[in-house]
């Protein structure tokens, strides 16, 4: 059996961040425009250190290209999965993701992103984009040409503990006052289709309206995964998403419990109260990653965590 993967988050200062990363989980952040922890990532924009054990220092990168076996041997050239915290202390842009078959075609090769969203905290009345209103392409064009952003975008009601599965081609955007944990293909392509007209050093930034327009899905579909529910000595379980590309799991632990990994790999990330795996401490924030063939474990405390993989 191998050991439990912990890695070194990389953060991403970014305008919209804030200090949440380090006010809530403790993390030492490199400014007060903390936009993104990525807590588990292999990605060429922010590749994670493996922090202890026989891996320490290694990058989960260069563990993925090494030792396969950890991961069940699944094939892929790079590690399928990004595991993010979000700090959004004001509005993302409106965005929308292209699919596999569109990235690799106009985005040299990259994936595509396939994205979800348990909401860890957010301040009262704040607020989601998910989704639009325009019926066809023709009406989607006309209203950005138009500039009816107000009308076209569906901005949603947020309550910490709320989850979203984005596919691609859904417009979505996080919006200020929430801290949020992304599970999501490991990608970084991105169409912004608005920014509420702000500036960056007297700028606008870039929108990419043409590819927006090109991946965006109309009419607008929800997602309509019915979450599927299960308990055990001492947990619960929900299934919350199975897509192509990740399955996310949320299990309460109250007192203790026992599990099995038996998946070519399994992403564990706490989202609220504290406990143990296998001794080790968990508490809110913390993520790690159960190799193949790691076997049972066993979770002690009063605690609730994501488990996800492919
Ligand atoms: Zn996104």
């Amino acid at each position: 059996m191998g050991e439990m993967i912990f890695l070194n988050p990389v953060f991403k200062e970014v305008i919209w961040g804030g200090n949440k990363l380090h006010t809530m989980f403790g993390y030492d952040i490199p400014s007060d425009h903390t936009g993104e922890g990525w807590m588990i990532s292999a990605h060429k924009n922010g590749d994670c250190v493996i922090s202890s054990g026989a891996f320490e220092g290694k990058t989960l990168s260069w563990l993925w290209d090494n030792h396969r076996e950890l991961f069940g041997n699944l094939e892929g050239e790079v590690f399928p999965l990004l595991v993010k915290i979000i700090d959004a202390k004001q509005h993302l842009s409106i965005q929308v993701h292209p699919d596999d078959a569109y990235a690799a075609e106009k985005e040299n090769g990259a994936l595509g992103k396939t994205e979800c969203w348990y909401v860890l905290d957010c301040e009262p009345d704040s607020t989601i984009v998910v989704g639009h209103n325009a019926k066809t392409k023709e009406e989607l064009k006309q209203m950005i040409e138009d500039k009816r952003w107000m009308d076209l975008i569906r901005i949603r009601p947020l309550h910490k503990g709320d989850f979203f599965q984005i596919n691609p081609g859904t417009v979505h955007a996080i919006r200020g006052g929430s801290v949020i944990l992304e599970i999501q293909q490991s990608s970084d392509i991105t169409y912004r289709l608005y920014d509420y007209d702000r500036l960056q050093n007297g700028k606008p930034r870039e929108l990419h309206l043409e590819k927006s327009i090109d991946v965006i899905r109309c009419p607008h579909q929800e997602n309509d995964f019915a979450v599927q529910k299960t308990s055990g000595d001492g947990f619960e379980a929900e299934l919350l998403v199975r897509c192509p590309f990740y399955s996310v799991t949320k299990v309460t632990v109250t007192g203790k419990a026992v599990f099995e990994q038996n998946e070519p790999f399994q992403m564990i990330s706490t989202i609220d109260g504290e406990g143990t795996i296998d001794g080790v401490s968990l508490k809110k924030g913390m993520n790690l990653i159960l190799p193949a063939g790691y076997g049972t474990y066993e979770v002690e405390g009063n605690v609730t965590f994501m488990v996800s993989g492919v």
